[in-house]
């Protein structure tokens, strides 16, 4: 059975991008899970990242709701759900944006309900200050007040930072 990764963030940090980017062209299975009387969508692939091959789970659906104030407390049973049985858990944020109220409440939300859980920090959209070091680095020192550590610098959609994914979830799976 292969080890499973659920990626998780705030609405709009680019969660379905990394998951396609993961999974390239291997089929996603979608299915709901009935939550609190909420559906949702979850997205599961098979993700390759240089010789590792893990599930991967995408959140997608928890956006609706987001908008509403509280993400994490109606989603929070099928988030407990999920974690528990996750092997590690991709948290994560948007460089351009900068850190973000919302992430401060998954951050929150996760010290409280998944102790046991240490998240990878992940700044998704990293590309966009790459050719400004100094834009990267106060970014990279803003995600780390969050509390999980110095956040890797990836983008989802050029591909950039995969190889730093690659080698902090190597030691997990
Ligand atoms: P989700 O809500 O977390 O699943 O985020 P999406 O994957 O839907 O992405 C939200 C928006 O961010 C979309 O417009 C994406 O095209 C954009 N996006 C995702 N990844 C990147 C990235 O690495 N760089 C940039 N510049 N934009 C990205
Ligand atoms: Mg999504």
């Amino acid at each position: 059975r292969l080890p499973t990764v659920i990626i998780l963030g705030r609405p709009n940090v680019g969660k379905s991008a990394l998951f396609n980017r993961l999974i390239r062209r291997r089929e996603a299975l979608v299915y709901n899970t009935p939550d609190d009387h909420v559906t949702r969508d979850i997205r599961e692939g098979i993700a390759k990242l240089g010789h590792l091959r893990f599930r991967v789970l995408d959140s997608a659906g928890l956006e609706a709701e987001a908008t509403s104030g509280s993400i994490l407390h109606r989603t929070a049973s099928f988030t407990a759900n999920v974690l528990a049985t996750s092997h590690s858990l991709l948290f994560l944020t948007d460089a351009r944006a900068g850190l973000h109220p919302l992430d401060q409440e998954v951050g929150k939300w996760l010290r409280r309900n998944a102790p046991q859980v240490k998240p990878i920090l992940v700044m998704n959209k990293s590309e966009s200050l790459f050719d400004t070091d100094h834009s990267l680095a106060s970014a990279e020192n803003e995600m780390s007040r969050l509390g999980f550590g110095d956040p890797i610098a990836i983008s989802a959609e050029t591909g950039l930072g995969m190889h730093d994914l690659f080698l902090s979830l190597k030691p997990v799976l």
